[in-house]
Parts: structure tokens; C-alpha cells; sequence
């Protein structure tokens, strides 16, 4: 018999620049862990049926804990890899420390997090156990938008795990911040961008920006079960590297993660026939 989920507590996701979108996105909560607002966002977290507890800010999912392991080893490992041996990171949001808890796995000498909501911070330490107390992490709470135009020539790595266009991200959406990023990386640096599903039409141009940015543009893809759409992209860019011609196989020694590996990784980056980053 089917049920009829009208009579259960769910909770569905707003599709942003989607006015008159004909579907939707949805899960069934099993309990409501968390609703605030912060200064910034609506912060809320729920128990849900299928995916685990999962944090959403202004109405659009971040994580479930069920599958957050594939977005997060997607975001940081490969620019990790293509750089090689990166010491200074900067991770520009993820303040729910799970991009932060990846980088850790590497030799890295420094990794700054700047991410605008403390109160993310907070609820991410209670309610998902995050860790920030590691000796070389440095949390600053600011906007990204004006701390990275700081650095020049500086990180090896930046990762950015920013929330999708939503009124507190969205002037980080831009050309203009990815040359910042762009400028604030080492030469040999690498720059890892959340870049949304393959065929959203914002997120196409977010690709399209990056690879006018950035001399070496490549993008990954992995199927995340808790984001709507389709297949969700990752998109990494260097001045120097020629992100293609990295032997990163050789690089996974001493590494066992749970979803990327090398076979995932030359994998990933194939892309379907409509997919054109320009
Ligand atoms: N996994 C995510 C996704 O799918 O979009 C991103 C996760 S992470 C929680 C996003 C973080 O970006 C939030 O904690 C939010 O506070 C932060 N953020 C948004 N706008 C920002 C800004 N302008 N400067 C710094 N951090 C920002």
C-alpha cells in the first residue's frame, strides 16, 4: 500500500531562480533537531527518515549525514592531489567542518577557514560532532568576499564550499571573487569550487566563469543521493597546473577514503556529451 505523505512532517527544498519550477525536491523528517536564525540565515536541522540528520541554511540542503562523505572527498582530495604537496589551505565557507575534517588528512602546515556564520560553527560542533580544535586550523569569522582579496600569492589550496547564490553567498558568485581566489593562490596552486548539478542553469555560469578565470579548468561529477537535480559537479582550477596531465594515482599511497579513489577519479572526470564548461 502506498502512503500518502500529506499526513507525515516533510520538508522540501526551494529551488532558487526557479520561479515557476513544475517539481520538487523533498524528504520525510523524522524529528526537528533545530530552527534558527542567525545574523546571516535560517539555520535548521532535521532527523530525517532516509538520509540521516541534515543541515539546511535558508531552505537549501548542505549535508545529510548519509552520503556527505562523497561531496566532501569529491571537494578537497583532488585539489590536494594536483597540487601535490600543499601545505596553506583555505577553505572559503564549509563552516560545518566536514571539508576541514578532509583537508586534516593531509600533511598540511596551515588551514584558515572563513566562514561568515559562527552560529554554523556552533551547531556543527554540537549536533554533528564537528571538529575545529586542531593546532594548525585558524577560524576566522568574516566574509569571505573581503578576506580573501587580503592574500596574494599565498595558498596552495583553496577550497570553496560556499553555500549556492543565496543572500548571504551570492556576491561571492562572480568573477570578480574568482580572480581574488585566483590572485591568492601560490602558482602551482589549485582552487576547488561546490559548482551545483550539471544542468542547473546557474551552475553552468559558475562553470562557464571559472574556466575564463582559471588557464586550467577541469570538473568532476558525482552522484550525491540528498541534492535534487542530477549529477552534482566539482570544478578545480590552476594558473600552472595542467590539471589533465597529473599522475594522481600515484598519489593515493597511504590513502583509504570511501568514495574517491583512482579508478573515481579519472572517471569523474568525463563528462556527458550536452556538458560544456564554455
Ligand atoms: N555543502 C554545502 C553546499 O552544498 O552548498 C556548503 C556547505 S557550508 C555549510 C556553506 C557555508 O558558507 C555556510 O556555513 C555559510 O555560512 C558560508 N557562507 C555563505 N556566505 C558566505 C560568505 N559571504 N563568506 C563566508 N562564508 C559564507
Amino acid at each position: 500500500m502506498k502512503k500518502n505523505f500529506l499526513g507525515n512532517k516533510w520538508f522540501f527544498e526551494d529551488f532558487l531562480e526557479v520561479e515557476d519550477s513544475a517539481s520538487t525536491w523533498g524528504f520525510e523528517i523524522k524529528k526537528e533537531v533545530l530552527s534558527l536564525k542567525s545574523k546571516f540565515q535560517k539555520i535548521e536541522i532535521f532527523d530525517t527518515k532516509e538520509f540521516g540528520r541534515v543541515l539546511v541554511l535558508d531552505g537549501i540542503v548542505q549535508l545529510s549525514t548519509k552520503n556527505e562523505f562523497v561531496y566532501h572527498e569529491m571537494l578537497v582530495h583532488p585539489s590536494m592531489f594536483y597540487h601535490a604537496k600543499p601545505k596553506r589551505v583555505l577553505i572559503i565557507g564549509g563552516g560545518d567542518g566536514m571539508a576541514l575534517r578532509e583537508v586534516l588528512k593531509h600533511p598540511v602546515d596551515e588551514v584558515f577557514l572563513v566562514d561568515i556564520d559562527s552560529k554554523v560553527i556552533e551547531v556543527s560542533k554540537r549536533y554533528f560532532k564537528s571538529d575545529f580544535s586542531d593546532k594548525r586550523v585558524k577560524i576566522f569569522n568574516e566574509d569571505a568576499l573581503a578576506f580573501v582579496r587580503q592574500y596574494k600569492n599565498y595558498f596552495d589550496v583553496i577550497i570553496t564550499d560556499l553555500t549556492d547564490p543565496t543572500p548571504v553567498a551570492k556576491f561571492c558568485w562572480n568573477r570578480i571573487f574568482y580572480s581574488d581566489v585566483l590572485n591568492a593562490l601560490t602558482d602551482n596552486g589549485v582552487a576547488s569550487f561546490q559548482s551545483g548539478s550539471l544542468n542547473e542553469p546557474f551552475a553552468m555560469k559558475i562553470r562557464k566563469d571559472l574556466s575564463n578565470i582559471f588557464k586550467y579548468f577541469k570538473t568532476h561529477r558525482a552522484f550525491i543521493e540528498s541534492f535534487p537535480f542530477s549529477e552534482y559537479t566539482f570544478s578545480f582550477g590552476s594558473k600552472r597546473v595542467n590539471l589533465d596531465k597529473v599522475n594522481v594515482k600515484n598519489m593515493f599511497r597511504g590513502f583509504d577514503l570511501k568514495y574517491y579513489s583512482p579508478e573515481i577519479h579519472y572517471a569523474s572526470g568525463v563528462m556527458p556529451k550536452f556538458f560544456s564548461a564554455k
